[in-house]
């Protein structure tokens, strides 16, 4: 059975190590934030998130993320997850909806490879924070519905579409007064489930080979990605880091002073 082969998952975890996860899927996308209520919330100063189904990620260390609900002045509430122990923060349910959760990258194993796909808030970027060249910037918050694949649109729908059916399933079973397997399937909060837990999850054969063709692809294209980076960056110690013959278009100097590079915003 086609399950029984390992999946190309991504790995992260806390800073002690009790607090485990695995991605059972490719990231929907990557972003990172400039805007000062990230930098006071991460303690750091810009934040880095990797967003992903939440019903894709699974627990897999000694304790499970400890769940907490935490009000936002826009009266939104959000669930955020961290280690019980060390209270590393883990991840948070998505901006765009619950359905989906930013993971803060720096806890991957392998932070390297997710790059993030877009620098929002460019213009309250910290002045020697440098961006890589040709990193894709914008003004304020970016709009998923412009930045994201096509592809990562259509998974967010068929998640939104899931999410919808176990409410009405729950609802159903709620009428009728009784707990049932299929409940107990529908009850479980998306996040922190234990790889056992989501065998019980139908999932056909087809749709798994699907998710692994897809994930393996997409984990590829951001290897790729990063060699090509690492290929420049070697190219450019060569070449006595003359920026003028490296990067003609814009210095890194030119970024730190907080402007957003032009055309690589979006054009409203
Ligand atoms: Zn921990
Ligand atoms: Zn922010």
């Amino acid at each position: 059975m086609s399950k029984t082969k390992p999946f190309p998952a991504i790995h992260g975890g806390c800073f002690c190590g009790s607090t485990r996860y695995r991605l059972e899927c490719a990231p929907l996308f990557c972003h990172a934030c400039h805007c000062q209520d990230c930098n006071k919330h991460t303690g750091s100063v810009f934040a880095c998130f990797t967003t992903i189904e939440a019903e894709f990620i699974s627990s897999i260390g000694k304790t499970p993320p400890k769940i907490t609900r935490v009000a936002r002045p826009n009266g939104i509430s959000r669930h955020l997850a961290s280690c019980g122990t060390c209270g590393t923060r883990l991840w948070a349910s998505g901006d765009i909806t619950p359905v989906t959760a930013d993971i803060n990258t720096g806890t991957l194993d392998l932070p390297e490879i997710m790059e993030p796909d877009v620098h929002e808030y460019i213009e309250s970027k910290i002045s020697w924070v440098l961006l890589p060249e040709g990193a894709k910037t914008c003004k304020g918050p970016f709009d998923y519905r412009e930045y994201w694949p096509k592809s990562s649109l259509k998974r967010l729908e068929a998640a939104v579409q899931r999410a919808q059916e176990r409410r009405k399933l729950l609802a159903k079973v709620a009428q009728a007064g009784q707990e049932t397997e299929e409940e107990k399937e529908a009850d479980k909060t998306p996040t922190a489930q234990t790889p056992d837990e989501k065998d019980g999850v139908v999932e056909d054969d087809e749709e798994f080979e699907k998710r692994y063709l897809e994930t393996e692809k997409a984990l590829q294209e951001r290897l790729e990605q990063l060699s090509l980076r690492l290929n420049e960056n070697e190219k450019v110690q060569g070449d006595d880091l003359r920026p003028g013959v490296v990067q003609p278009a814009k210095e890194p100097e030119t970024a730190a002073e907080g402007q957003a590079p032009a055309a690589t915003g979006p054009e409203n």
